[in-house]
């Protein structure tokens, strides 16, 4: 069904219909993937991946950036990698080592006895340091198996599988990610963080590759971050404004270029 009623045809006669669920999701699946090929061509897909770790370091760079600046949570992984020679290293390091080395991301004192926590787990889940076994799973197995470690969500999870080496289809949904999908409209506002990951996902192809869904969050996170800004968005500059109910609720007007 396509997003908008195309001009030229004649208008559909007037039915008296309740709307349904289906029809209510077949509705956010159209507007998610105009929204996607907007901001597609606004950012470029495919987006090249920033990162190209091993599932089990990702992971380790996932539980660091979480409400953490991304230069601020890279360079505590550096530091990390460079104080100790391998994650066997840092899972027998002293806590207040960890934390001492971390500290320029957000609450080093909760991350570090998590980081340490999440490799034991690990290694009693698998035998050794190694997330290996994702590759041989599903990406609802493998999303499964990560959160049934204490502290670890639905972002991290997606994380891993998305954004390491494994390159599987997953989508992550990162705060600004979220901010535009519920000012779009896409999810109610009342939906978190955590329960958008599978609305979200639920809403685009089930076939769509790994870089689709990865091109997906990078340009809902980038749209987030440099024209849906948290406090002010530049609605005038979006080229969401005219499918967004936040947008237009606000008053805003296209600006010329
Ligand atoms: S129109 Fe405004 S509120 Fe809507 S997505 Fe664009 S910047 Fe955000």
């Amino acid at each position: 069904m396509p997003l908008f009623h195309d001009t030229a045809l004649p208008a559909a006669p007037r039915q008296r219909r309740r709307e349904t669920p289906d029809d209510a999701s077949a509705t956010l699946k159209d507007k998610a993937l105009e929204i996607h090929r907007r901001l597609c061509g606004v950012y470029e897909c495919p987006i090249p991946y920033f990162h190209s770790l091993d599932p089990l370091s990702e992971l380790i760079s996932s539980l660091l950036s979480h409400r953490t600046r991304n230069a601020d949570s890279g360079r505590a992984f550096k530091a990390l990698r460079a104080r100790w020679p391998d994650w066997a290293a840092v899972e027998e390091a002293d806590v207040a080592e960890i934390e001492e080395t971390i500290r320029g991301v957000t609450w080093p004192e909760l991350k570090a006895p998590r980081i340490k926590a999440v490799l034991s787990a690990v290694r009693e889940r698998v035998g050794a340091l190694s997330l290996d076994v994702l590759e041989t799973m599903s990406v609802d197995e493998a999303r499964g198996w990560l959160e049934a470690i204490p502290g670890i969500g639905p972002k991290t999870s997606a994380a891993v599988l998305s954004f390491s080496t494994l390159r599987m289809p997953a989508l992550p949904v990162d705060s600004h990610h979220h901010r535009v999908a519920q000012r779009t409209g896409l999810i109610g506002p009342k939906v978190d963080v955590g329960p958008s990951h599978a609305v979200l996902r639920a809403q685009l192809p089930a076939d769509w590759s790994a870089q689709a869904l990865y091109d997906n969050h990078e340009i809902l996170m980038l749209h987030g971050q440099r024209v849906c800004f948290h406090r002010s968005p530049a609605c005038g500059r979006c080229v969401l404004l005219d499918i967004c109910p936040t947008g237009q609720a606000r008053g805003a007007k296209p600006e010329r270029a």
